[in-house]
C-alpha cells in the first residue's frame, strides 16, 4: 500500500479520526467534530488542514515553540549533524552534546554538570533519582522524602505525578510512589483561602512549607522541588520574599533545591531561566520545552558540582555511580537543535524583546480588567501571562469553567490559539493563559488582546 499523499489533507484527517489518539482529549468529538491538523508554521503563525491561519499565543499548545516556527537555521543545524553521525549512548560524548553543555552552562552560574534526556517527566525523573541515592549514600537512606508543591505540575510519569499538584491530573492512576509529600501553593489572588492573607504573605507562604518540614522531621526530607512561575496550575508568579525565604529553609535543614524549568527555561520570563529573577542557587535545574523550541527533543537535568560529587566518593563500591540512561538522551539532534536555538535567542535579542513585550501585554491584560468585571487579577512574568475569570471580584469565586473554555473556543474562531489551566486543579480551571513566542511583536500582542476583548464580550 503507498503512504498517504500528504497532499491530501482530507485522507490525512481520516487517518487521524481512524488511528490517532491524541493527547489530553476526549475523543467523543470527533464523532462530529474533525481533528485539527496543523499543517504548516511560519514565525507566530500556523496554518491548518482548512487553509486557516492562526495566530499561536502558546507557542505550539504547551509553551516551547519559544523562537518561533520555520526556522532554517535550526533544521540546517540538526541536518548537518544527522548525516555526520545520528546517534550514540550517552556512555559516549558527542560533538554538539559539550558544544551546547558548554553553552547552557555558561548562562547558570554555580552548577556544572548537564544530563542528557528527553522529556521534562525524564528530566525530572533523574533529578527525583539522584536525591533517592545521595539518600541511600549518605543519609542511611533517610532522607528521602521530596517535597512538590500544591498546583505545581512536574510530569505524566507514575513518579512525577507523584510529585503532582494537581489532583484531576492524579485521579485514576494511582497508587502513587510514597515518599512525595506536598506544601501550600503560593498565589496571593488566593491567599485568604489558606487563611494566609495580610501582609508579607511572600515570607509566610514559604514558612508554610517550614511547618511541612517540621512536621515530616527534617532529616527525612531530601529535596524541595518547585517551578519558579507555576505554568499550568495557574501562572502563579511567586510573591515578593517568597524565594530568598525557600532559600534559607532548603540552607537551614540541608534540603538540595530542586528547579522544574521545564516551562520557565531558556527564555520564557525574559531571563535565561526563571529562578534567576530570585537570586536562589539551585542543586538541580531540569529543562525540556524551550530548551530547543520543539525542533527536536531533549531535555536536561543540570547539577551543581557538590551533587556530581556525592556520586564519587567510593570508587571500591559498585553501586557509587549513577546507573542510569535514556536511550535517546544521546540523539544528537537534540544538542544540535538546542546550540542553533540559544544562538537565536541571543543574536535577535530575545531575552530584551521577552521583557519589554511582557511589560506591554500585561498593561494590554490590566486594561482589559478595567474593562471587564470577570478578569479578577492578572498577573505575569515575560511572555507568560495568566489572567483569572471569577464571578464575582468580591468573593473570587472562580468563573464558570464552560464559558472560560468557550473564552478560548471564541479566539480561537477568531484565529488567536489561546490556553486555559488545565482542568486539574479542582475548581480553579478559571485562568486563560499567554505565552506567544519570543519574537512576539506588539502588533501580534495587541491581536492576541483584541481577540479576548471580543471573546470576553461574547461570552459574559
Ligand atoms: N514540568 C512542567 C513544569 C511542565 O509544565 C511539564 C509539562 O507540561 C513537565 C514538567 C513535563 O514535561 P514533558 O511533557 O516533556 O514530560
Amino acid at each position: 500500500m503507498d503512504n498517504l499523499n500528504p497532499n491530501d489533507l482530507s485522507a490525512i484527517v481520516e487517518a487521524d479520526r481512524a488511528h490517532i489518539w491524541h493527547h489530553l482529549l476526549p475523543h467523543k468529538q470527533f464523532e462530529t467534530t474533525d481533528p485539527r491538523i496543523i499543517v504548516e508554521g511560519k514565525g507566530m503563525r500556523v496554518w491548518d488542514q482548512n487553509g486557516k491561519e492562526h495566530l499561536d499565543g502558546v507557542s505550539g499548545g504547551v509553551w516551547t515553540v519559544n523562537v518561533g516556527y520555520g526556522r532554517v537555521e535550526i533544521a540546517d543545524a540538526v541536518h548537518a549533524q544527522l548525516v555526520k553521525m545520528n546517534y550514540f549512548a550517552q556512555t559516549a560524548g558527542s560533538i554538539p552534546g559539550s558544544q551546547f553543555a558548554e553553552k547552557l552552562i555558561s548562562k547558570m552560574p554555580g552548577l556544572t554538570r548537564v544530563y542528557y534526556a528527553n522529556s521534562g517527566s525524564e528530566a525530572n525523573e533523574k533529578a527525583f533519582k539522584m536525591v533517592r541515592q545521595i539518600s541511600a549514600r549518605h543519609h542511611g537512606g533517610k532522607k528521602y522524602k521530596i517535597l512538590y508543591r500544591h498546583r505545581d505540575y512536574h510530569g505524566t510519569t507514575i513518579a512525577c505525578l507523584s510529585a503532582g499538584g494537581q489532583e484531576q491530573r492524579n485521579a485514576q492512576y494511582g497508587p502513587f510512589t510514597p515518599g512525595f509529600v506536598a506544601v501550600p501553593h503560593c498565589l496571593e489572588y488566593r491567599a485568604h483561602e489558606q487563611g494566609l492573607a495580610g501582609d508579607d504573605y511572600g515570607v509566610r507562604a514559604a514558612d508554610a512549607i517550614e511547618e511541612v518540614i517540621l512536621r515530616e522531621g527534617p532529616d527525612t526530607i531530601g529535596a524541595l522541588c518547585l517551578e519558579p512561575v507555576t505554568a499550568g496550575g495557574g501562572v502563579i508568579v511567586p510573591p515578593k520574599g517568597y524565594w530568598e525565604r525557600v532559600q534559607e529553609i532548603c540552607t537551614k535543614y540541608d534540603i538540595l533545591l530542586h528547579i522544574d524549568e521545564v516551562v520557565c527555561g531558556v527564555g520564557r520570563t525574559g531571563t535565561w531561566f526563571g529562578y534567576q529573577h530570585y537570586g536562589v542557587k539551585p542543586d538541580f535545574v531540569t529543562m525540556a520545552k524551550g530548551v530547543a523550541s520543539g525542533y527536536a527533543a531533549i531535555s536536561c537535568c543540570v547539577t551543581s558540582e557538590r551533587v556530581f560529587e556525592m556520586f564519587k566518593d567510593d570508587p571500591t563500591d559498585p553501586l557509587h555511580f549513577f546507573r542510569d540512561i535514556s536511550t535517546f538522551g544521546g540523539c544528537t539532534s537534540g544538542p544540535a537543535a538546542a546550540l542553533a536555538n540559544i544562538k537565536i535567542i541571543e543574536d535577535e535579542g530575545l531575552l530584551e524583546n521577552t521583557t519589554r513585550m511582557g511589560e506591554y501585554m500585561l498593561d494590554q491584560l490590566a486594561a482589559l480588567q478595567e474593562k471587564h468585571a470577570v478578569i479578577g487579577h492578572v498577573r505575569g512574568k515575560g511572555l507568560f501571562l495568566g489572567a483569572e475569570l471569577v464571578a464575582d471580584r468580591t468573593t473570587k469565586e472562580p468563573a464558570d469553567e464552560k464559558k472560560v473554555q468557550a473564552v478560548v473556543a471564541d479566539c480561537m474562531q477568531q484565529g488567536v490559539i489561546i490556553g486555559a489551566t488545565n482542568r486539574s486543579v479542582p475548581g480553579y480551571n478559571n485562568t486563560l493563559c499567554f505565552s506567544p513566542a519570543l519574537i512576539s511583536t506588539k502588533d501580534d500582542l495587541n491581536q492576541i488582546a483584541d481577540a479576548v476583548d471580543k471573546a470576553l464580550t461574547r461570552v459574559f
